[in-house]
């Protein structure tokens, strides 16, 4: 029986890559549902090309568009948010969770719901409702594989280990495109220099992440939320050459380093072969010619973001999904040339100020509808806080 399998944002970088594997080996997999937003001539291709049940884009104004181009294919096509958390609600055995932003969370939700193992590369869901996505798994009978490389990077190396025994996780950053400039210049870094990521070829947003490092920041608090360890025992390092993806240390001194080119086909194909290990197309390294690995400690004046997601833990509940939100909407801001690269980390504080003075909103139950609240109010105050610096 071929496995079944649904690609959410399938045609950004995550979403290309799974793609990528999964052709080479087409008999292999049936697609039910595959999903994009704005770029409906690629969803269309690879829908055809997968021969996909369905495709869907978010935006809705762009369902004639697809239907025009899905014409006599025999795949269906729908588009915005319910038909998102319906074509996960569709069974499959393997969801890939690769849309960026909060946006990803309900139809990943909904993907546990059906029981499927959901391969998790929106960070964001277990930042905005962590302990809501792991319940949910618990109760529908459903597995979360990690495919964030760093957290796949832990996956791997806690294999066959006990928790117990682990003292603490080190995640590794590159440091991104600004890792060795000058901190007066970080002011005047441009879109372009930003989006110049030195190692890894990833989708824009990401690529800015790094550089501000909130992408670690996020990183830190998924650690946190997906293997249930105490924030202090989480560190963060920088290695430039982006090959170690991660280490463990245990309770006997031993620290395991997860070492890998920097190509997320590694990661995606770890968690679409999950229990086995099979051969995947990325390069093997060859550490002779590298030479040596170099480390060095992160600076908080350099990435506040770093310091804002200790925060974020300390303070818990629904701040997550405050954060998560103002770092969205604070991207916007920078990507739209309404805020310089260092006030992203200002707009974002500033957003948790004013929402943790309101003490009802981040203590408030988790459940969809109020992350869903939350994520709209830190939006507000973040896009307030970017007009009072423009
Ligand atoms: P991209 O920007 O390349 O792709 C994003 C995908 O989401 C596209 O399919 C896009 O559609 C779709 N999309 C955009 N907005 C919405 C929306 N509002 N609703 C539904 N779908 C939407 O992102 P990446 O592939 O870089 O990242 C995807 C996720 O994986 C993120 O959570 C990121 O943090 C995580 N990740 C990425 C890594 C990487 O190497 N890129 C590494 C580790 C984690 P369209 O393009 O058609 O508009
Ligand atoms: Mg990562």
């Amino acid at each position: 029986m071929p496995r079944r399998v649904s690609i959410f944002g399938a045609t950004g970088s995550i979403g290309q890559n799974t793609i990528d594997l999964i052709r080479r080996d087409p008999e292999r997999y049936r697609v039910v549902a595959l999903t994009g937003a704005r770029n409906i001539a690629q969803l269309a291709a690879d829908a055809r090309a997968l021969n996909a049940e369905i495709a869907v884009t978010a935006e809705e104004r762009l369902l004639p568009e697809l239907r025009a181009a899905l014409a006599g294919s025999g795949v269906t096509a729908a588009a915005g948010q319910g038909a998102l958390e319906e074509a996960a609600a569709r069974p499959a055995d393997w969801v890939m969770s690769a849309i960026i932003g909060a946006a990803g969370l309900a139809p990943g939700i909904a993907a546990l719901r059906q029981g499927a193992t959901l391969a998790l590369a929106n960070k964001e869901s277990l930042v905005c409702a962590g302990a809501l996505m792991l319940e949910t798994a618990r109760t529908h009978g459903a597995r979360i594989l990690p495919v964030d490389s760093e957290h796949s990077a832990v996956f791997q190396a806690l294999q066959g280990e006990d928790m117990a025994a682990v003292e603490r996780i080190i995640l590794t950053a590159s440091g991104g495109a600004f890792r060795d400039w000058p901190l007066e210049r970080l002011a005047e870094a441009t879109l372009e220099q930003a989006t110049d990521h030195p190692n890894w070829d990833m989708g824009q947003r990401i690529t800015i992440d790094s550089a501000s490092m909130f992408n670690k920041a996020m990183e830190v608090i998924e650690t946190r939320e997906f293997f249930s360890i105490d924030p202090e025992r989480i560190e963060v390092l920088v290695h430039p050459q982006s090959m170690i993806h991660a280490l463990v240390g245990f309770n006997d001194g031993a620290l395991m380093a997860h070492v890998g080119p920097p190509d997320m086909r590694h990661a995606i194909g770890y968690a679409l072969h999950h229990p086995q290990r099979e051969k995947l197309p990325v390069e093997r390294l060859d550490l002779a010619r590298i030479g040596c690995f170099e480390f060095r400690a992160p600076d908080d004046a350099r990435w506040p973001a770093l310091r804002l997601a200790r925060e974020v833990m300390a303070e818990g509940g629904l701040c997550g999904a405050a954060f998560n939100a103002a770092k969205e909407t604070a991207l916007d801001g920078f990507i739209s040339g309404a805020l310089r690269f260092t006030e992203m980390a200002e707009v974002v504080e500033r957003t948790l100020d004013v929402l943790s003075r309101q003490g009802g909103v981040i203590g408030a139950a988790m459940t969809l509808d109020n992350v869903a609240h939350v994520d709209h109010l830190a939006r507000q105050v973040a896009r307030a806080a970017t007009q009072e610096r423009t």
